[in-house]
């Protein structure tokens, strides 16, 4: 058993000796049986929140309605559930209804897929009442019970089916992806931030080539936010040499492949509701990636990117080539060899320029701050106070003269 388990049987004997039963489950459990590392380790109990409260003092309700509870044990959080049924889906999202229930196999039943409905208890021992282990033998994603009525309930689930297939390299059973193929059009009724945190782990996934291509072949795609027309734009992206690139070139690169312009772009990635500082990163790498498409680097372009914004420009060349990128020395050298890397590393401020000019503020400041740092870029202003200053005073004695 893997440590994060070992840590948390004590959780699982304290509610079996208040005469409840808990079991690992879910991801966890799916992920060491894989053998993936395992972060957090999910519990679920017949004992309800109000009784699990009894046995542990200190917890929080962070999703009481649906029977969760977090529990702190010796400083790790554990989300434990009550073993639950689900009914009444009437709008293709989340039950209507949650009903706690005191049989591991009911909450097992209302689970996804038959890899995430295997129960471990505290031995080791498996509870796997829908042959999930048999789906992770032969790398399927397979719904627990029919798939086009597990979809109809939820169908958030089909993007998940997709996740799972970038993030384990599995294929989708050919029931459940035909259902898949269906139903696109459900998913319409999910809401942004849900298909936001699938798609991204979707994105980040080793076989996210190949969950792309679902996407596309199931028209799923159509269903997401701003992709509706782009099966074009997408298969280009398949084309990309994508295992390499990191979440934000992933964004970076869709956008580029949907030919948007920079407003459209902005707009695209807040309809997906991304963080505004994520949206300014994939911006900003948008920008120098179109550029580097037509240009080479200098230092000033360099020190204006930062060193993470053009290594991630340069890996998008490659990887919309096709090719496997690989780290460029040079530019890493250029960019090394910078006199300052940003603005607060030159050797004065405007606060300076106000008192040698004794001049009142105004816009000259911000314009003599950025000739000051283009001079020290390109390496013909040494960046040492007395020389800027020096420098400074001479132009001006050379302006008053002219
Ligand atoms: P990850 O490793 O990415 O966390 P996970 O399988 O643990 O994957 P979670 O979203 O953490 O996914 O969900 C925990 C468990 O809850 C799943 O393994 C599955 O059993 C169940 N589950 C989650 N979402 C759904 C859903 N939409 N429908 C049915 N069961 C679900
Ligand atoms: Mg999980």
């Amino acid at each position: 058993m893997l440590p994060p388990f070992k840590k948390a049987i004590p959780l699982l004997e304290r509610i079996e000796n208040s005469g409840y039963e808990a079991y690992f489950v879910g991801g966890s459990v799916r992920d060491s049986l894989l053998g993936r590392e395992i972060s957090d380790v999910d519990i679920a109990t017949s004992a309800l929140p109000e009784e699990l409260k009894t046995i542990f003092p200190q917890t929080a309700d962070i999703g009481i309605e649906h029977g969760t509870i977090l529990v702190i044990y010796k400083g790790i959080p554990y989300e434990i559930t009550t073993f639950r049924a689900e009914s009444e889906y009437s709008d293709f999202r989340r039950p209507d209804k949650v009903e706690f229930i005191r049989s591991l196999t009911e909450d097992l039943k209302r689970r996804d897929f038959t890899m995430n409905a295997i129960a471990m208890d505290r031995a080791g021992g498996l509870i796997d009442p829908f042959n999930g282990q048999e789906a992770i033998r032969t790398k399927q994603i397979v719904t627990v019970g029919e798939a086009a009525e597990r979809f109809g309930e939820d169908a958030l689930r089909m993007m998940r089916a997709v996740r799972f297939v970038s993030q384990l390299g599995f294929t989708i059973e050919t029931n459940t992806l035909s259902a898949l193929s269906t139903m696109p059009h459900l998913l319409e009724k999910i809401a942004v931030e849900r298909k936001l945190a699938e798609f991204e782990k979707l994105l980040e996934g080793p076989s996210r080539t190949e969950a792309l291509s679902i996407l596309v072949q199931t028209s799923l795609y159509k269903f997401l936010p701003g992709l509706k027309g782009s099966g074009t734009s997408l298969h280009r992206m398949i084309h990309c040499s994508l295992s390499t690139l990191s979440r934000v070139e992933m964004w970076t690169l869709l956008v580029y492949q949907l030919h948007l312009n920079e407003q459209e772009s902005g707009r695209f990635l807040r309809d997906w509701k991304l963080p505004v500082k994520q949206i300014k990163e994939v911006l900003k790498t948008l920008h120098w990636f179109r550029f580097r498409l037509h240009n080479q680097w200098t230092a000033m372009d360099v020190y204006r990117a930062g060193k993470e914004v053009m290594l991630s420009a340069e890996k998008l060349i490659q990887s919309s080539l096709g090719i496997e990128p690989v780290l460029n020395a040079d530019l890493v050298k250029l960019f090394e060899c910078l006199p300052i890397k940003n603005r607060t590393e030159l050797d004065m401020t405007g606060t300076d320029l106000l008192s040698w000019f004794n001049r009142k503020p105004g816009p000259w400041v911000k314009d003599y701050l950025q000739l000051i740092e283009e001079k020290v870029i390109k390496g013909e202003l040494v960046n040492e106070r007395a020389n800027i200053r020096e420098w400074l005073v001479n132009c001006n004695r050379k302006l008053e003269k002219d």
